[in-house]
């Protein structure tokens, strides 16, 4: 089956999709993104995702081109015309095609370009690695000041994937000033003596929509949680360490640059909260 895209209003085959060379997503990474999880043909944490959008696009001054509804309608038709039952559903906005490249932005009213597209992933939730866990390795974080705005300019994430990779890893922990800012593409947790730790909000790290969720839940749970940033060594003699993302929701990891982390093997806290996680936000997905 040939998988439909949106573009600009637009539902069309994916080899019919057009976007202007021109476009400045394209030439600059100038576009903001939100990956939206699907569980049962529904949308996980969809209101999160769209207040973070907004406020991504708003930091660039990037012009919303669509209301929280078209979002929702162009989310769900695209769910329904590729019979996505679990999966995402990925989404960009850029400022888009000014006609010419030139680093000053181009006058507002040029019309930003809107693209989403749908994956399609059976059983997400019930992904394998949730047992087993994760391997992560640690990587400088080399990676611009604004890392609060979700934009696409995913190259170094990209090149630490592909390290963790090379190293035998699953994914890479990124380090600032001896402490860890985030993973490649989701929020880093250690636990200690039952409290969970993660680094605080800031313009150094991607503000988790699923992280949000999981703290409210861990919280609500009676659980203790501390919001400061964390160093390699000190993960490495935490009890459980942990990872979130709207497509990984709570990942376990098990070893980092090589030692393991309780015993090596999933810890009861991750376990509890990707439990708790997939049962509370598939009560509110829509
Ligand atoms: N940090 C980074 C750098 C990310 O790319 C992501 C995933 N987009 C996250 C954290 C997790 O955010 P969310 O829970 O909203 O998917």
């Amino acid at each position: 089956m040939t998988r439909t895209v949106y573009v600009n209003g637009d539902y069309v085959p994916e080899d019919q999709a057009r976007v202007s060379v021109f476009d400045r997503g394209f030439l600059m990474a100038d576009g903001v993104y939100e990956v939206v999880s699907v569980l049962g043909g529904r949308l996980i944490d969809f209101d999160g995702h769209m207040v973070r959008l907004k406020r991504s696009l708003s930091e660039l001054a990037i012009a919303n081109p669509l209301s929280d509804e078209d979002y929702l309608a162009a989310h769900r038709e695209l769910v329904a015309q590729n019979g996505i039952g679990d999966g995402l559903v990925y989404l960009q906005v850029t400022r888009g095609n000014p006609g010419d490249r030139d680093f000053a932005y181009p006058p507002v009213e040029t019309q930003p370009t809107v693209v989403m597209f749908t994956q399609s992933k059976p059983g997400l939730a019930d992904a394998p690695a949730a047992r087993t866990g994760w391997k992560v390795v640690s990587v400088d974080d080399l990676r611009w000041g604004r890392r609060d705005i979700k934009t696409v300019q995913l190259l170094y994430p990209s090149m630490a994937k592909m390290e963790a990779k090379a190293r035998g890893a699953d994914d890479a922990w990124m380090v600032e000033e001896g402490r860890v800012t985030e993973g490649t593409s989701n929020n880093a947790y250690i636990v200690k003596d039952g409290t969970i730790i993660t680094r605080e909000l800031s313009n150094d790290i991607l503000h988790g929509i699923t992280r949000a969720a999981v703290l409210r839940f861990a919280r609500e749970a009676q659980m203790q949680v501390e919001e400061r940033a964390f160093t390699i060594a000190e993960a490495q003699e935490a009890d459980e360490a942990f990872v979130t993302s709207a497509s990984a929701f709570v990942m376990p990891v098990v070893e980092i640059d090589g030692a393991p982390i309780g015993g090596g093997k999933v810890g009861s806290v991750a376990t509890r909260l990707r439990e708790i996680y997939l049962e509370e936000s598939l009560k509110s997905a829509v």
